[in-house]
């Protein structure tokens, strides 16, 4: 075990891709993994430990101080955008945590886990037969074709649109306020859905102030009558929760400093490939109104894409036979990711494009086979679209 020395400390440093975009695979991850050492020895930091993920580097370091562990993120993205043919954009926020010494041990385990769950996609397909590359290649094949169904559907314009819309709603938020804002909009959402939300964003925001928490912790019962009052929510128990919620949120964000910092450190001792156990928990056990769908989906909404998988997008790719029925939501997100990475796209914008699929397009809960250009594709089809026999045809057939 590292022992730090006197003046020396322990820090977690935390860097992800732009808009998490998994483009840190093959010979680029390879380049991305060479910088690390070098960026280490010009900056008079020591790499303990280090992982690359698709979408990000995570590395445990020792050095004096926050602002050294900076200098080394800096030389890092320098010595990277040298080394790499095709520029790696990268996220402006680090995180940089101290790292108590004793908690070293919690800590690498973190990286072993972040590594393997990015390498190891747990997919099953429903014959058994094909080996992941094989599955995404093909999964990306069908992906085209969902695109131009989708396209045909309601035009390339509004499609990219949609995508868009879909991607910025699960954004990582920017700071304490916007989480707090999307915690609230999943417990309006709880009953009308998240796009009757989303259609009073502005007057929602006009209401609470911007979801500022330490202001909306100062409501009072004649605040919240007055909020009632306007015809956007009508619900006193949903507004009423919102309210306790952000007296419980500064309350917790006073030992961390922010909330994101306590989701952050929970995060760190979690698990993204089983769909993130611990921050569900947490969610569930420091707000109101916060059950466990509620909980993964401030989550998903958070950033946390294994945190749950929309039902639709999931029973598209089961019906295409690229998962098994009944997989976990986590296989099938890291499943999702995997083509992502495989085309340069952002995985929200390609579940997108599923979900998209299975609400307007043909493969809603009752499938629209018969008018579906994946039908020559998909095994479910094949099982849909078969003509039934006719019985007489069949004797008449024998006959002649
Ligand atoms: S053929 Fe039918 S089951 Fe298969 S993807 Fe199309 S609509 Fe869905």
């Amino acid at each position: 075990m590292m022992i730090a020395t006197a003046r020396s400390m322990l820090w977690l440093l935390a860097t992800d891709t732009s808009r998490l975009r998994k483009c840190l695979v093959g010979a680029r991850a390879g380049r991305t993994r060479r910088a690390l050492p070098g960026a280490a020895a010009a900056t008079g930091v020591r790499i303990i430990a280090q992982c690359i993920i698709p979408c990000g580097v995570r590395a445990i370091v020792e050095a004096t101080c926050r602002g050294h562990v900076r200098n080394f993120a800096r030389r890092f993205f320098a010595m990277t955008a040298a080394a790499v043919r095709e520029p790696v954009f990268w996220r402006a926020g680090l995180r940089i945590e101290p790292i108590a010494p004793a908690e070293i041990g919690v800590y690498r385990s973190y990286l072993q886990r972040s590594e393997s769950a990015s390498t190891e996609v747990p997919l099953k397909t429903s014959t058994g037969k094909l080996g992941r590359r094989t599955a995404v290649r093909r999964a990306h094949a069908l992906l085209q074709l969902v695109d131009r169904a989708n396209a045909a559907e309601i035009g390339h314009d509004e499609t990219s649109s949609y995508a868009r819309r879909y991607t910025m709603d699960h954004d990582p938020p920017a700071d304490d306020r916007a989480a707090f804002a999307r915690l609230c909009a999943a417990i309006f959402a709880n009953g009308i859905g998240f796009n009757a939300v989303r259609n009073h964003r502005e007057a929602l925001d006009a209401a609470f102030d911007l979801f500022d928490p330490t202001r909306v912790a100062r409501y009072d019962d004649a605040r919240i009558d007055a909020i009632l009052r306007q015809p956007i929510i009508c619900d006193r128990a949903k507004v009423a929760a919102c309210v306790e919620n952000a007296r419980r949120w500064l309350a917790c964000a006073a030992d961390e400093g922010t909330y994101l910092g306590r989701v952050a450190r929970c995060a760190a001792q979690d698990d993204a490939a089983v769909g993130w156990p611990a921050l569900v928990e947490l969610l569930r056990s420091d707000f109101v109104r916060v059950a466990e769908m509620t909980a993964r989906q401030v989550l998903k909404r958070w950033g946390f894409f294994t945190a749950l998988s929309h039902p639709g997008g999931k029973r598209c790719l089961e019906r295409l036979g690229l998962m098994a029925p009944q997989a976990p939501a986590p296989a099938a997100q890291q499943f999702i990711g995997a083509i992502a990475g495989a085309g340069g796209r952002d995985p929200y914008a390609l579940e997108a494009s599923f979900v998209l699929f299975s609400t307007i397009g043909p493969c809603r809960t009752r499938p629209l086979c018969l008018r579906c250009p994946l039908a020559e594709r998909c095994p479910a089809a094949q099982l849909e679209a078969a003509p039934p026999r006719p019985a007489a045809s069949s004797t008449a057939a024998k006959s002649a």
